[in-house]
C-alpha cells in the first residue's frame, strides 16, 4: 500500500529532510585527505542528536552506524570506521534521520581532494540523473518514468545503472512502497499521485552494472572494481510539481535543474 501524505504532513516531513541536507552539507565541507569515515560518522551523529533527531540507519537491521560511507568501488552501505580518505578518492555519504516521527533520506558523492576526470564526470552525471528522475515525479506520471529518465541519462554518458538496489517511498517509515528502480521502460508501475513522497536514489557505475556484497554483510561493491557514485533526495509529488524535502536551508528551490 502506498501511503499518500497531506500537504500538512509533507510540511511536517520537511524538518527531518532539512536536517539531513544540513548534515550532508557539513560533511561535504569536512571531507579531505586524512579524515576517517568514522570521524565523519561521529560528526553526523552528534549533529543529528543535537537537533533532537535520531539517526535512521543506526540499528536498522543491525547496521552499526549513522552514515553509510562508500569509497571508490563501494556502491552503498559501506560501514564507517578507521578508513583514512586519500587524495583522489570519491566518497558516497548516505544519511537518514527521523525527527518528529518522519524520516528524511539523502545521499551525495563527494571528491576527496582532486579527482581524475572520469571520477568527476561520474559524480556530475549521477547527480544530473537524480535531477532527471526528480523532474518526472509529477502527478499523472508513472513510477517507471523516474527510472527511465535516470537510465537514459546515465547510459548516454557510457556509465551503467545498478539494478540490485532501488529507491523507495518514505514517510513515517524509512522504506515504504513503492520501490523506485533506476532503470526500465517508461509508463509502467503505479501512477504518481499528489502526496506520494519518494526517495529517489540512482547508483551509477563507471563499468558494468553488477554488484556484490562483501563478507561484512553490508558493503556493496562493483563486481568489476570500477568506481560508483550515489545521489539521493527525498521528494514529494505535489500539484505544483516535485518538491525536494532534503535541501539544506529554506529549500524553496524547485526541481528540474541538472
Ligand atoms: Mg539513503
Ligand atoms: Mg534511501
Amino acid at each position: 500500500m502506498i501511503v499518500c501524505k497531506s500537504p500538512a504532513e509533507i510540511e511536517r516531513m520537511r524538518p527531518a529532510g532539512r536536517l539531513v541536507g544540513e548534515v550532508l552539507a557539513a560533511l561535504r565541507a569536512a571531507v579531505r585527505p586524512g579524515v576517517t569515515t568514522g570521524e565523519l560518522d561521529e560528526m553526523a551523529e552528534r549533529r543529528i542528536r543535537q537537533a533532537g533527531a535520531v539517526p535512521a540507519f543506526k540499528g536498522y537491521h543491525g547496521f552499526p552506524a549513522t552514515l553509510c560511507t562508500s569509497v571508490n568501488d563501494e556502491v552503498i552501505h559501506g560501514i564507517p570506521g578507521d578508513r583514512i580518505l586519500a587524495e583522489g578518492d570519491i566518497l558516497s555519504i548516505d544519511c537518514g534521520a527521523v525527527l518528529d516521527g518522519y524520516y528524511g533520506d539523502s545521499a551525495i558523492t563527494v571528491p576527496v581532494g582532486t579527482i581524475d576526470t572520469t571520477a568527476a564526470e561520474l559524480l556530475r552525471v549521477t547527480n544530473e540523473a537524480l535531477f532527471k528522475g526528480i523532474a518526472q515525479a509529477r502527478p499523472g506520471g508513472r513510477v517507471s518514468d523516474i527510472g527511465h529518465a535516470v537510465q537514459q541519462h546515465v547510459e548516454a554518458h557510457g556509465f551503467s545503472v545498478v539494478r540490485e538496489f532501488v529507491g523507495h517511498g518514505i514517510g513515517e517509515q524509512m522504506h515504504e512502497e513503492p520501490q523506485i528502480p533506476n532503470y526500465g521502460d517508461p509508463g509502467r508501475g503505479p501512477r504518481l499521485t499528489e502526496g506520494m513522497v519518494l526517495a529517489i536514489e540512482p547508483m551509477v557505475n563507471v563499468g558494468k552494472p553488477g554488484v556484490k556484497v562483501l563478507k561484512d554483510g553490508w558493503t556493496a561493491v562493483t563486481r568489476d572494481g570500477s568506481l560508483s557514485a550515489h545521489f539521493e533526495h527525498t521528494v514529494a509529488v505535489t500539484a505544483e510539481g516535485p518538491r525536494i524535502l532534503t535541501l539544506a536551508g529554506d529549500g524553496a528551490a524547485a526541481a528540474g535543474r541538472g
